[in-house]
């Protein structure tokens, strides 16, 4: 979009003549060209032409996504762009106020139950909430690091980290990644999202190369996770489910990974060799009071 001023207008007033949002779209001529340029850039610094796979882990980090991938690369697609549907004036504060009632309902709930399970939980009201109450969970000078996800990016934890008094082993920078990854078992906090969680308090995550499952499951001092509500599901087989038929999916695509899911975005259950589901972690308790702890954001993170 070239011009921000019509936006709340389309979004908040109802409005649905598109050309309110002046947008602008880009010639398969113009992508080309961009993506050449960007791919030669990133080619020389050594990290992926995707800037999400470039924020990611594995082989990934430093993969050329093909020129298709638009997303990759920043453009919107060079047909009608999506949009969201127009909402009537009025009916979206209201709409806002009833998800977050249920939200802090259920956040509660989850709360419960991850107490009976010798695990903390914490709710937030968004993500500003979610940086404050994160940062107030981990003491200043604490070595820090995490398994790739980016529901702590997304708060903005990962910067506040990066720019505060604290030790952040940043793996993406890492020339050794599996020094980084070893490390990692002797950082004081490991951040992790989760894949989901469910209403009683069980954490459901699955992992390729088994460095953040493994990392969750024994070695960081403690291991604060971040998860948007949306990662919340009724019970453990609904937490697996959305673990393999929506985070997968969207994973695989994210790292350009040839697998069935990729293609179908659902599970196929493969033994394909890009396979991301390779171990599952089921987090049903936990043996050291305050290892584990869970900040609860009223939006949605993540995948
Ligand atoms: S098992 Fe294969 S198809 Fe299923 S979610 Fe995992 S990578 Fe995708």
């Amino acid at each position: 979009m070239t011009d921000r001023r019509g936006v709340f207008e389309y979004i908040l007033g109802g409005e649905t003549d598109t050309r309110l949002l002046n947008v602008r779209v880009f010639s398969d001529k113009e992508k080309k060209l961009v993506y050449a340029k960007q791919t030669a850039e990133t080619t020389k610094k050594g990290v992926s032409n995707c800037p999400l796979c470039a924020v990611g882990h594995d082989a990934n980090a430093r993969r050329v996504c093909g020129e298709s991938a638009s997303s990759a690369f920043g453009f919107a697609p060079a047909q009608t762009p999506r949009l969201r549907p127009p909402a009537r004036r009025g009916i979206l504060g209201s709409m806002n106020e009833n998800i977050t009632k249920r939200n802090e309902l259920l956040a509660a709930k989850v709360i419960r139950g991850l107490a009976s399970r010798n695990m903390e939980g914490f709710y937030a009201a968004d993500r500003d909430a979610a940086l404050r109450q994160a940062l107030a969970l981990i003491p200043e000078g604490s070595k820090v690091t995490m398994g790739g996800g980016m529901s702590a990016r997304e708060i903005g934890l990962v910067d506040a980290l990066k720019n505060g008094p604290y030790e952040f082993l940043d793996r993406d920078a890492a020339t050794d990644k599996r020094a980084a990854m070893l490390a990692a078992y002797d950082a004081d906090v490991f951040l992790s999202g989760a894949n989901a969680i469910t209403e009683d308090g069980v954490l459901v995550n699955i992992d390729g190369n088994a460095n953040r499952v493994s990392a969750i499951a024994q070695g960081p001092r403690k291991v604060l996770f971040i998860v948007g509500m949306n990662k919340v599901c009724c019970d453990v087989d609904a937490a697996l489910k959305r673990a393999r038929n929506v985070a997968a999916p969207i994973n695989a695509q994210r790292f350009g990974l040839s697998t069935p899911c990729a293609k179908t975005g659902s599970c196929m259950d493969c033994k394909s060799p890009d396979t991301i589901c390779c171990q599952f972690l089921v987090t049903r308790f936990s043996h050291h009071p305050g290892r584990i702890q869970v900040v609860l954001v009223n939006d949605d993170l993540g995948f």
